[in-house]
């Protein structure tokens, strides 16, 4: 079968790539140029030369009928594109939103004009959505929407917190998705995914891409912010939910694949973690190159999580399981390290 997968060139993107090319799948990708056609060639040259991976041009995912040609003669579609938080504090929250709802409209537009073919499309939503305030002890689950996002940017515009314009993309994306299959009634299938952090290895092993890569990698942003005391010693009970790169993976071949994945929202989430249990994993075992603090070993399990999920159900209905943090940790650290990443 063959694949769109858009997000290819990104750090989850990458790791879908491989796992769908590993499996069974071609996969037909949607990049903004040919430079970045050239640039995942590069990592994945056999696979152009078998014909497993092709590239379509899609410069500007919000165009009307942006993907009227990428979807043509494909089987399934990941739609994983989507902007990361801005470096820009007053960032127009629209640079995030924009591409967010109408990449996801956009597909789904072009998919039911275009791609007969197509059964199912998965697309890349994220926990961020469910973070709507509850009580303490709600269990957050596929019921739960983070409304107050949206509202939160239509009221402060760019000086909304960088994060919650991203949150706030998010959910509009996601939600627009919805929206769109009640009001169309597609005949594929469309499941969302709801990745937690990511943590992981990079795909692209070379240090200038690892470089800026890393900035999404929640890990090594929390371990600079360790070193610049960003991250200081009240935080480190603080609990991050994170899921491995490979899992995150995993969990969007299953999401295209299971048949009882159809219509679900599906959480990824993997292990939560303090950066006190990060800090003793890599205490006991270090890797040359990161430093941590001692902080109190063992009180990690004194932590007490900010959400809690039920991520029992999704893995369930996925088939998933997850990979055990301490190896999702060193590995990541062993390989940036060894790509010259500085803590
Ligand atoms: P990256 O920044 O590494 O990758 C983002 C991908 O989206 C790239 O392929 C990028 O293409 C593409 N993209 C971004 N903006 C646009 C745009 N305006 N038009 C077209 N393409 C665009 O991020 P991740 O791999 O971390 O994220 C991938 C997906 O996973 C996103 O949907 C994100 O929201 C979601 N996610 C990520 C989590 C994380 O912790 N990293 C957690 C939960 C969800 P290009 O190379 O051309 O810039």
């Amino acid at each position: 079968a063959n694949i769109l997968l858009t997000g290819a060139t990104g750090f989850v993107g990458n790791h879908i790539l491989r796992r769908l090319i590993e499996t069974s799948f071609s996969v037909k990708a949607a990049v903004r140029s040919d430079s970045k056609a050239k640039f995942l060639t590069s990592f994945f040259q056999s696979y152009v030369d078998s014909g497993k991976l092709t590239f379509v041009n899609v410069p500007d995912i919000t165009a009307p009928g942006a993907f009227d040609e990428a979807v043509k003669g494909v089987d399934g579609v990941i739609h994983g594109a989507s902007p990361l938080e801005s470096n820009d504090p007053q960032a127009d929250p629209q640079e995030l939103v924009q591409p967010a709802v109408h990449g996801t409209v956009g597909i789904l537009d072009s998919a039911l004009k275009n791609g007969s073919g197509i059964k199912r499309i998965v697309i890349t939503s994220s926990i961020v959505t469910l973070y709507e305030p509850h009580e303490p002890g709600h269990i957050y689950s596929d019921a739960d929407w983070f409304n107050t996002g949206p509202k939160l940017i239509a009221q402060h515009g760019r000086n909304t917190p960088s994060f919650v314009k991203y949150m706030a993309s998010k959910v509009l994306a996601e939600q627009a998705a919805w929206k769109w299959v009640e009001d169309n009634k597609p005949s594929f299938q469309v499941v969302t995914t709801m990745p937690s952090w990511v943590f992981g290895k990079s795909e692209t092993l070379s240090p200038e891409h690892f470089r800026k890569e890393s900035s999404n990698n929640t890990l090594l942003r929390g371990l600079v912010g360790v070193k610049s005391g960003e991250l200081q010693e009240k935080d480190y009970l603080t609990i991050t939910n994170f899921t491995d790169v490979v899992d995150v993976a995993e969990g969007h071949l299953k999401a295209l694949t299971v048949p009882e994945a159809a219509g679900r929202r599906l959480l990824l989430l993997g292990a939560s973690v303090s950066w006190q249990d990060v800090f003793d994993i890599l205490n006991a075992n270090p890797v040359p190159g990161v430093t941590v603090p001692v902080g109190t070993p063992g009180n990690g399990k004194n932590a007490v999580p900010t959400h809690i999920f039920d991520h029992e159900t999704p893995a369930k209905v996925l088939g998933l399981t997850y990979r055990p943090a301490e190896q999702t940790i060193r590995e990541t650290l062993l390989q940036a390290v060894e790509l010259g990443w500085k803590q």
